[in-house]
């Protein structure tokens, strides 16, 4: 029996640029041109000020580690091929914080606020996943 196919993201409207951004591994913020913020993840309004004025600016791809985990075993699933794998929550340089992958490391290597960098890893032709692995 072959392994299940990841799970694809459920892309709302307002949010396909960011994946088009992500497919020529381009990392893209919401920006609100009101309250002059980022926002991440993409929304119809700005969670600052309401304002629906909003934009695209490519982001740094830069930030820190906030928080994560080692998942070290789960039930059968598409993803049970990556164990170990490390879920993240990073920071990034613009503000925002974005639920991802660290990838490229040890796990027992890694530490909260860790210095990382954006990486894209293509999930097919459609989607490419933005990760990050640490800054060396
Ligand atoms: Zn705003």
């Amino acid at each position: 029996m072959s392994a299940p196919a990841k799970p694809k993201p459920v892309v709302q409207p307002w949010a396909e640029p960011f994946w088009e951004a992500a497919r020529r591994q381009e990392l893209h913020l919401q920006h609100c041109e009101d309250c002059h913020r980022a926002i991440h993840y993409p929304r119809v309004a700005c969670p600052h000020c309401a304002s629906t004025n909003l934009g695209w600016r490519r982001a740094s791809g830069r930030g820190t580690i906030y928080s994560f985990t080692v998942v070290e075993a789960n039930a059968p699933s598409a993803f049970t091929a990556d164990i170990p794998y490390v879920v993240a929550i990073i920071r990034l340089e613009e503000g925002v914080q974005m639920l991802s992958n660290i990838v490229g490391s040890d796990p027992a290597d890694l530490m909260c606020d860790m210095p990382v960098e954006v990486v894209f890893e293509p999930l097919d032709e459609e989607f490419t996943l933005p990760k990050f692995r640490p800054i060396s």
